[in-house]
C-alpha cells in the first residue's frame, strides 16, 4: 500500500514555511500523484488565509498544473475551514467555496467566533472542560453536534484531526459523517485520530484519510505517525481513501 496524495499541506499563505510550488516540488519527488493546497481558514485572526488570495492562489494551482502535468501530479486548491460558530457555521462562504476543489474543516484557536455567545463556548467553556469534570459531556455534546451540523450545511470532503483541541464524541461523529461521505482524518503531526479514536470510528462505515498536515514543505507526503496508529488500531488500510495498492 502506498500514498498516492496529501490532501493537508500548509504554505506561506496561512503559517506554512513554503511556497505552493515548494510543497508541489516535494509531493512530485515522493511520488505523489495529488497534492492539496489547504490552508488556514480567513477566520482565524492570527494566520488565516486573506480572502483576497483565494483566487490568486486558484490561479497559481492552474499555472502550477500546467507546468507540472508532466510529473504526473494534479493540485488541487483547498481551505482548511474553521468551525466559528455551535450551529455548525464556518468561515468560508458560498462565494469562496466555489473557487475551490477540496474543503476541509477542523477546530481551532484563534478563530473570531460568530457570536457573543459561541465565544463563550470556544474560549471559556471548552477549555475549562479540560481540567474540570462539570460540563464536560455536556460541552462534549456540543461541539459534536456543531460538527454534525456543519457537514450537513456544507461540502466537506473531511474532517481534520478529529478530536484534537476538543472533546468530541467520535461515535456519533463517525455515523453522521459516514452518512454524509465526509472522511476522518488520521492526521500525522497532531496525536488525532488517536488508536482509541480509530477502534471507535472503525466500528461505523466512516471512510478514513491520512495526511502530512505539512507546515514545511519537507514534510509533504510524511505520514508514518498516521501509519503508526492505524496500525496498532488495526484499522485495514484498504478503508484510507488516499492509500493504494
Ligand atoms: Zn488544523
Ligand atoms: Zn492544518
Amino acid at each position: 500500500m502506498r500514498l498516492i496524495g496529501d490532501y493537508h499541506t500548509h504554505t506561506t499563505y496561512s503559517h506554512g514555511k513554503g511556497s505552493i510550488e515548494d510543497n508541489v516540488k516535494i509531493a512530485i519527488k515522493k511520488g505523489l500523484k495529488e497534492i492539496a493546497i489547504c490552508d488556514h481558514g480567513p477566520g482565524h485572526y492570527l494566520y488565516g488565509v486573506k480572502e483576497k488570495n483565494i483566487p490568486l492562489m486558484k490561479e497559481e494551482i492552474l499555472r502550477l498544473n500546467d507546468k507540472y502535468s508532466k510529473d504526473g501530479i494534479n493540485i488541487l486548491l483547498g481551505v482548511e475551514a474553521n468551525l466559528i460558530g455551535f450551529d455548525g457555521m464556518i468561515d468560508m462562504d458560498e462565494k469562496l467555496i466555489k473557487h475551490t476543489d477540496i474543503l476541509l474543516l477542523g477546530y481551532h484557536y484563534g478563530i473570531v467566533p460568530a457570536s457573543v455567545g459561541d465565544g463563550m463556548g470556544f474560549y471559556i467553556k471548552n477549555p475549562l472542560t479540560k481540567h474540570l469534570r462539570f460540563g464536560r459531556e455536556k460541552s462534549m455534546a456540543l461541539n459534536t453536534l456543531a460538527f454534525i451540523k456543519a457537514i450537513n450545511k456544507y461540502p466537506i470532503d473531511f474532517i481534520t484531526h478529529p478530536g484534537a483541541k476538543v472533546r468530541l464524541d467520535i461515535k456519533e461523529l463517525a455515523k453522521e459523517a459516514a452518512k454524509l461521505g465526509t472522511a476522518l482524518e488520521i492526521n500525522a503531526k497532531h496525536g488525532e485520530l488517536s488508536v482509541e479514536s480509530i477502534k471507535i470510528a472503525m466500528q461505523e462505515e466512516v471512510e478514513f484519510i491520512v495526511n502530512s498536515d505539512a507546515h514545511i514543505s519537507e514534510d509533504v507526503g510524511s505520514i508514518n505517525k498516521s501509519l503508526e496508529r492505524i496500525k496498532e488500531a488495526g484499522l485495514p488500510l484498504a478503508r484510507v481513501k488516499n492509500m493504494k495498492q
